[in-house]
């Protein structure tokens, strides 16, 4: 048992304009960080194509054309002031979600103990019916849905700790007491959701703002005070991790001050309460994160946990 990393080349197809800070490179500098001979033993998959029917359980059919009707032909559609369609999109959005319900399917199985999706576009900002935040399909939610029905477990947590709020992730689950949604975000700061109030229909949201300027101590206090009993008294049989790494401190886009031990922490966390009640079985993926050097840093402490755990 060990530790799948699971990506696919289209994810490279997804192209906004230049100067856009969610940009291919990300993922280049992601496969170079984990070309080193520590990460050898890998289990590399590619990402399948997600399906209609998996990506219908979190989106209406109605958007999922939307999509595809808005597709272009060449150079960019923009779907809002910062969220862009090109003429490899869409493949790379299917892509995305189809990395993690691979993730589900090879925990499951038992295939591998955890996973990590190295994907783009990110998912956590697509609302139900509205892409934006550089967003188009709620890649985790569709993984955490095809765990549950799919593979029929009854409790599922997606632990989100990109510094901007999930609200793509909270609109989709809000009335799913199924799935327990946890998040830690710089607040105020875009989408201007994820205070605490924000509980969802049975109180299964836990929101945990954080002031700018925040650093590793303030983040572990209140992960361990608010996310871990959460969790703890959810007793998911699977976690999904939107690994978001824009609350690193050298990251253009945000001002909390996390390092890369600080990921590692809250990585090691879960996975040590996935062990409790899930097997062990974590599927990650890649959600924000916009400097190149901390994000391949904060990847590879991300995927030594998961590895490290992976043969516990
Ligand atoms: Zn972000």
């Amino acid at each position: 048992m060990t530790t799948a990393l699971i990506t696919h080349p289209d994810c490279l197809g997804h192209v906004n304009p230049p100067g856009h800070p969610e940009r291919v490179e990300r993922l280049q500098a992601i496969a170079a960080a984990l070309e080193g001979e520590e990460f050898a033993y890998l289990v590399r998959v590619e990402a399948p194509l997600a399906e209609d029917t998996q990506i219908l359980r979190a989106h209406p059919a109605g958007y999922l054309a939307s999509l595809a009707e808005r597709l272009p032909e060449r150079s960019f559609a923009a779907l809002d002031a910062d969220t862009f369609l090109c003429p490899g999109s869409l493949a790379a959005a299917r892509r995305a979600a189809g990395a993690v319900v691979q993730g589900v399917d090879m925990v499951m199985a038992g295939e591998v103990r955890n996973a990590f999706c190295a994907v783009r576009p990110p998912g956590h900002h697509a609302e139900t019916e509205t892409p934006m935040g550089f967003c188009l399909l709620g890649n985790a939610v569709i993984g955490a849905r095809h765990a549950l029905e799919a593979h029929g477990l009854a409790r599922v947590a997606i632990v989100d700790f990109d510094v901007h709020h999930g609200n793509g992730t909270q609109d989709l689950v809000w009335n799913d007491a199924r799935i327990l949604f946890a998040s830690t975000q710089q607040m105020p700061l875009y989408p201007g959701t994820g205070a605490a109030s924000e509980r969802g229909a049975h109180g299964q949201i836990v929101n945990v703002p954080l002031p700018p300027g925040a650093g590793g101590a303030e983040f572990r206090a209140a992960f361990g005070a608010k996310v871990l009993p959460a969790l703890e008294a959810h007793a998911p049989e699977l976690v999904v991790i939107s690994a978001g790494f824009d609350a690193h401190h050298r990251d253009p886009l945000a001002n909390l001050n996390l390092r890369e031990a600080d990921f590692a922490w809250g990585r090691a966390e879960i996975c040590a309460l996935a062990d409790r009640h899930a097997a062990g079985r974590v599927v990650s993926t890649l959600e924000g994160g916009y400097d190149l050097g901390a994000l391949a840093a904060s990847v590879a402490a991300h995927v030594r946990v998961l590895m490290e755990r992976g043969h516990g």
